[in-house]
């Protein structure tokens, strides 16, 4: 792939950090940045729309789609499979658009090593261990099972924290989002990406007299 002036943005946190909540308001405010929709073998949540949320798919055509080689990454979270179309972000990117992807850890390090001049990663921390469960209980959504099994996982998820470019504690909603905005913003004012999206500005203003 040539370069091309998108950022692919992956995301990750523990469940419940806010990492869904923090990127819907971030894609409302940043223009061209886009999620990219995975696709899971997990059962739909109350709300939660087919194309929308998730392609919810079987696990026959999960394993399929594998096979064919059309996920730019895939993994095992929380006992399903959630994967990353690959056709839609490499789109996205030779359109000049950022692209977001709310993955997990182990897709976040297939990505940076498929995508290595393209992905920039943030993992989204949330303020203590109480307030994690608190907001896994006061989503709603999950059985008690689940919000358990996703506790447990946390901490491993958490281990992970080092291999990510920037760290954002979601503590306040409003402050986290406004780091994510900064953090945006001063990757698409270096150089490297300057260079791209100031293309004809710096053709001019070397070629004058
Ligand atoms: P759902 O899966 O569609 O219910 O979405 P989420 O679980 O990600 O978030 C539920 C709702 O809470 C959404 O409308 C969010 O915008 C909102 N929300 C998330 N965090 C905060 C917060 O810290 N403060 C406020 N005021 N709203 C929030
Ligand atoms: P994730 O996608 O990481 O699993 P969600 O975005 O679904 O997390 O957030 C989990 C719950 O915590 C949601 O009910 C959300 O509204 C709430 N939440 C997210 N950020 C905050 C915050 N800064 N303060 C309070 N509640 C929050
Ligand atoms: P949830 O079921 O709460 O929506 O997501 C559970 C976990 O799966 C989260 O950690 C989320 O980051 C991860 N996840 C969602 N989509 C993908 C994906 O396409 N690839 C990978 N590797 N993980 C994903």
């Amino acid at each position: 792939m040539t370069h091309a002036a998108g950022i692919l943005w992956i995301l990750s946190a523990p469940s419940g950090a806010g990492k869904t909540s923090l990127a819907r308001a971030l894609v409302a405010e940043v223009p061209g940045l886009r999620t990219s929709v995975s696709f899971t073998t997990r059962a739909p949540r109350p709300g939660e729309q087919d194309g929308v949320d998730y392609h919810f798919v079987s696990k026959e055509t999960f394993a399929a789609m594998a096979e064919r080689g059309e996920f730019l990454e895939y993994a095992q979270v929380h006992g399903n499979s959630y994967g990353t179309g690959e056709s839609w972000v490499k789109q996205q990117l030779f359109q000049g658009a950022d692209c977001l992807l709310e993955i997990d850890w182990q897709g976040a390090r297939l990505v940076r090593e498929r995508l290595p001049d393209y992905a920039q990663s943030i993992f989204i921390l949330p303020p203590s261990l109480s307030t994690l469960e608190e907001r896994l209980r006061g989503r709603g959504q999950d059985s008690a099972e689940v919000i358990a099994r996703r506790l447990a996982a946390a901490r491993e998820e958490l281990l992970h924290y080092d291999e990510f470019d920037y760290l954002v504690v979601n503590a306040d909603f409003a402050a986290a989002l406004a780091d994510l905005r900064s953090i945006l913003r001063a990757a698409h004012l270096r150089r490297e990406q300057q260079q791209f999206t100031e293309g004809e500005r710096l053709k001019h203003l070397l070629g004058g007299q």
